[in-house]
């Protein structure tokens, strides 16, 4: 007999989870254009460019991508400072909202793949270690109660996570089954094996992940090369070249024009540098440290599965190769900088006025993270892997790698409002790496202008705000932290 299946914990619902907008994004007639230019080449523009060089109604038409680094350069290319570029990122349908749940259970799908070595999760590129989702405790809320997803706990976020992974599993008992409530600090210690332990409640999903980030972002390179269909171009945008309201291409810093009927920025978080975001999204610096381990500490840690509280936002990804991650989802720390690159005219700011700006160690070789989050990544290694002699072992390495946020957590996937020929696609908010199988093709649907129902709204150009500040439940840290300030304190 099957095992009885977990049933899902009748709950609040949150704004994120109620029923998405009825109305269709009515797809407008689409004639594609003669030529398409793509900027940035992280998983937003790369798996675009495949997507696009898939579809029939593209086959007359010329798709460039250019990025910053150089992409006949094995050791430059993709970008080493690029959001899509690092040892790990997580893989899941655990969410707090249904339609990214959805979206992440089809991502899975691929990333499941590993029978040939082209699979994507071939080759050491994915690893279904467990994830244990978890949140320190937080409001009582009772069933029937709308929570408004800027009001969103952690514990809010991971008890709608549960039900939505539940849910998705309904029909599938094995993968039901391989998800387990944790109900307190003893059975979360348990599951994660590390003798350590974090948040008050949460539940293991066995059938989510980690993904090599630079093999599998190489691995969609070779893919996009393959299908040969895409011109890559090696360079720097300067600015976007633009005819009054219609933009016309791209100028790179040597002095280079790449005209094209069509542009797509997909610069990640140095988008805004391209472009007024203001109101839209924002970059933001996210701390991350790694150390290495010894051989008995990889064999000690083998098992554990990969551990995100969704309170503070600590996580840690199983090491591999003798190096641990460890990381923080928070709202990160602004760098209001005055970048070299030149935005659109803009009537909402000035084009003078400081945004946000990615810094990075490829800009700066000797840029270090602040203490602030030193000492929330160590917080993380005493609580979560508590082995003798890790937590005050110095990090081989730190990294500031930076998210562009939006307000609410969703992408940003459409055309500029007041431009024409200029469609954008970032906004990632620090989570989008895991959709990269899939994502091509909903940017696609994008632009040819037929939106997935569920993401219209979501992923759509917002009534300007002042501030973007990301509020989904999901983050740790502060609001506000300023770079500059934070380096520059010593303790
Ligand atoms: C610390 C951290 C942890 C994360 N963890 C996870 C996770 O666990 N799971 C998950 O799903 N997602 C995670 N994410 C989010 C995920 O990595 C991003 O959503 C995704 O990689 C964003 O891709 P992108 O293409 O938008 O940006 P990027 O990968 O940053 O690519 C932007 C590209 O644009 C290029 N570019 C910029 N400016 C110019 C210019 N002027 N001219 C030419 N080229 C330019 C850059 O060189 C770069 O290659 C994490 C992100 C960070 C930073």
């Amino acid at each position: 007999m099957a095992p009885a299946l977990p049933s899902p914990p009748p709950l609040f619902t949150s704004t994120s989870q109620q029923d998405q907008p009825s109305s269709s994004s009515s797809p407008e007639q689409f004639s594609p254009p003669s030529s398409i230019l793509i900027v940035g080449s992280g998983i937003f523009g790369l798996s675009t460019a495949w997507a696009l060089a898939r579809r029939d109604a593209f086959t007359q038409c010329t798709i460039t991508v250019v990025d910053r680094c150089d992409p006949s350069n094995p050791d430059a290319f993709p970008a080493p400072d690029a959001a899509s570029v690092d040892t790990s990122r997580i893989v899941r349908a655990d969410y707090a909202d249904k339609a990214y749940a959805a979206l992440g259970a089809e991502a899975q799908v691929q990333w499941r793949k590993q029978a040939q070595p082209t699979d994507l999760g071939a080759e050491g590129r994915y690893h279904e270690s467990g994830l244990l989702l978890v949140a320190d405790s937080g409001p009582v809320r009772v069933p029937g109660e709308i929570v408004a997803k800027s009001d969103m706990t952690g514990m809010d976020y991971v008890r709608l996570s549960w039900a939505n992974v539940l849910s998705l599993a309904s029909d599938n008992p094995e993968l039901a089954s391989s998800i387990r409530e944790l109900p307190d600090v003893a059975a979360i210690r348990e599951r994660l094996g590390t003798g350590g332990s974090s948040g008050s409640w949460g539940y293991i999903n066995e059938g989510s992940g980690w993904a090599d980030a630079a093999a599998s972002t190489k691995w969609l390179f070779d893919r996009v090369n393959e299908a040969g269909r895409v011109t890559f171009v090696s360079g720097t945008v300067s600015s976007l070249e633009h005819r009054g309201p219609t933009v016309t291409g791209a100028k790179l810093t040597d002095g280079r024009v790449l005209s094209a009927e069509l542009v797509v920025l997909a610069a990640g978080a140095w988008t805004g540098g391209l472009v007024d975001l203001s109101g839209q999204a924002t970059a933001t610096g996210q701390v991350l440290g790694y150390l290495d381990l010894t051989e008995a500490e990889q064999e000690q840690l083998n098992d554990m599965p990969v551990v995100l509280n969704l309170t503070n936002g600590l996580f840690i990804i199983p090491p591999r190769n003798r190096v641990l991650k460890v990381a923080r989802h928070a709202y990160g720390y602004l760098n209001p900088t005055l970048p070299e690159t030149a935005r659109l005219p803009s009537t909402s700011s000035p084009a003078d006025q400081p945004i946000s700006y990615p810094l990075t160690q490829l800009s700066d070789p000797s840029l270090s993270i602040p203490q602030e989050g030193v000492d929330d990544l160590r917080r993380a290694l005493k609580q979560m892997v508590p082995l003798p002699g890790l937590v005050d072992r110095p990090f081989s390495k730190t990294r500031l790698c930076w998210y562009s946020d939006t307000p609410t957590g969703d992408f940003l996937i459409t055309y500029h409002p007041q431009y024409k020929g200029l469609f954008v696609a970032t906004g990632d908010s620090g989570h989008g790496f895991k959709f990269m199988p899939v994502l091509g093709e909903k940017i696609a649907d994008c632009i040819m202008h037929n939106c997935p129902l569920e993401f219209v709204g979501k992923w759509s150009w917002k009534p300007d705000a002042n501030v973007v500040i990301t509020e989904d439940g999901s983050r740790g840290g502060k609001p506000g932290l300023l770079l500059a300030n934070e380096l520059g304190r010593t303790n």
